[in-house]
């Protein structure tokens, strides 16, 4: 597994597995276990994924100690308009089963992020929390949190994937030294009706999503990518033993054009 070093000095590693979607049960475990076993050691929840407590139990029962753990959640929108950020994060430690997280972030911008963002202070302070970061956070909202907080969120969590880069939030994202981490890599399996990629993923013998999650590697970006089956979670995780050309870099760059398949950060409702 490879590393990214954060502005805080932490190290998350590069590749997590997603649960969104996963139900709050056996299938969570599962994906969980079999991940652990295939070398991930990052797992990205939310409370309203409602699968904490499963997240909580499969990290409970794994063999991998829970220190060995990269631990992401998010507080939801209701929370952070009820201005019940500290409370919201102690019941998410209660459902994981654990005395902290290793990463808390705010899920979209909505009214009352920057309490939010205060509350999420005092618990990195407080020790529940090793890092604090935002998600779906564009440059408007990126600069309030930086002229008005104390700390600089170490990660934006945004949709990214080949047909989506949101250069404008990276690139302020960079000039603060903010890690990216991309939800949807995989375009929520859309990236089957894209052709580029099984021509790419032939010259190295790698499968389409092999290949884009690579990409994502080869740019700095830490990547999610959900799966609950066990074959495509280690094929998800076997992308350390091949690197992209130049050449073909470009040419998944160049497929860029914009297209989101979740919600707009600028324009939502929920
Ligand atoms: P992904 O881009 O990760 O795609 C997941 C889909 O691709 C699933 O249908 C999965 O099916 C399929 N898939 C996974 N691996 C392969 C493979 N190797 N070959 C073929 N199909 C594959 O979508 P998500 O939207 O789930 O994003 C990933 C994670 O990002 C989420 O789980 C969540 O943790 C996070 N996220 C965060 C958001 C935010 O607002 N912060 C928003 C959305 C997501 P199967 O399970 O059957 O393998």
């Amino acid at each position: 597994m490879q590393n990214i070093k954060l502005n805080n000095g932490l190290e998350i590693p590069q590749l997590g597995l997603g649960v969104w979607k996963a139900d709050n049960g056996q299938e969570a475990i599962n994906a969980v276990h079999w991940a652990l076993e295939a070398g991930y050691r990052h797992v990205d929840t939310a409370s309203i994924y409602k699968n904490e407590e499963a997240v909580g139990r499969a990290l409970k029962t794994a063999s991998v100690p829970r220190k060995d753990v990269w631990l992401t959640t998010k507080i939801w929108n209701d929370d952070v308009r009820a201005g019940r950020t500290t409370t919201a994060l102690d019941e998410a430690l209660v459902r994981l089963k654990t005395d902290y997280i290793d990463l808390l972030l705010i899920h979209w911008p909505v009214d009352g992020y920057l309490a939010a963002w205060r509350e999420m202070e005092r618990a990195l302070t407080a020790g529940k929390v090793r890092a604090i970061g935002v998600s779906n956070f564009m440059e408007e909202h990126l600069t309030d949190i930086v002229e008005q907080g104390e700390t600089m969120p170490a990660i934006n969590q945004i949709e990214y994937h080949p047909y989506l880069v949101q250069s404008d939030a990276i690139g302020y994202c960079d000039t603060h030294d903010i890690g990216i981490t991309a939800w949807s890599p995989l375009m929520q399996g859309n990236f089957k009706d894209e052709p580029l990629f099984a021509g790419i993923a032939r010259t190295y013998g790698k499968s389409p999503a092999q290949v884009i999650l690579r990409w994502c590697l080869q740019n700095d970006i830490i990547a999610i990518p959900k799966s609950t089956n066990q074959g495509r979670i280690q094929e998800n995780a076997d992308i350390f033993d091949f690197e992209l050309s130049e050449e073909h870099m470009i040419a998944i760059d160049e497929l860029e054009r914009g297209q989101r398949f979740g919600p707009d950060p600028l324009d939502f409702d929920f």
